[in-house]
C-alpha cells in the first residue's frame, strides 16, 4: 500500500500552510507502512530536526481536524496515526497486538466490509468506518512460546 503523496499539495488543498513540521510529520507517516504513535513519530522526527512532543501532538491534532491524518484508537492509551486514505472506500481493518502495542494494516478483503452498501442503506451520513481487531501478533506469540 505504498503510494507517493504530494504533501505540499495535500496541505494546500486544505488551506493549511506547508510548514516544515507539518511536512515532516506527513512524510514520516507516508514512509511507514503501519500507523505510528505520537512517541514513534517524535523519535523518528528527532533524528532530523529539533521538535518537542507537544508540537508533534498539536500538528497531528490539526492534521486530523483537516482530515489529512486519521487517529486510530487502540485499547491502550496511545493513539496511533496514519495518513488518511484518499479513497475512503479503501477503508481497511487494523490489527492491534495487546502484547507489543503494534498496530498493523490488514487488507480490505480480510474482513468482509461492505461500505458502499452501508452508505446506500444507512439513513444517516457515514463519515468514517473504523474496524479494529485485537489479539497477539505472530512475533509475540512466538516469543511467548519461547519463554514458556
Ligand atoms: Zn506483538
Ligand atoms: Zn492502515
Amino acid at each position: 500500500m505504498q503510494t507517493k503523496y504530494d504533501y505540499q499539495k495535500m496541505l494546500k488543498s486544505t488551506g493549511l500552510k506547508p510548514t516544515k513540521n507539518r511536512l515532516s510529520i506527513l512524510e514520516i507517516l507516508g514512509e511507514n507502512q503501519v500507523p505510528l504513535t505520537v512517541g514513534d513519530i517524535h523519535s523518528l522526527l528527532a533524528r532530523r530536526c529539533r521538535i518537542n512532543q507537544v508540537t508533534v501532538y498539536r500538528v497531528l491534532d490539526l492534521l486530523d481536524k483537516y482530515g489529512l491524518v486519521e487517529r486510530l484508537s487502540t485499547s491502550s492509551k496511545a493513539a496511533h496515526y496514519a495518513l488518511t486514505h484518499p479513497n475512503k472506500h479503501a477503508a481497511h481493518p487494523h490489527f492491534y497486538c495487546k502484547s507489543c502495542g503494534q498496530l498493523d494494516c490488514l487488507s480490505p478483503e480480510s474482513i468482509e466490509l461492505d461500505a458502499m452498501n452501508l452508505e446506500r442503506n444507512f439513513p444517516g451520513k457515514v463519515e468514517r468506518i473504523e474496524v479494529r481487531v485485537d489479539g497477539i501478533c505472530k512475533k509475540c506469540l512466538k516469543d511467548q512460546g519461547a519463554a514458556l
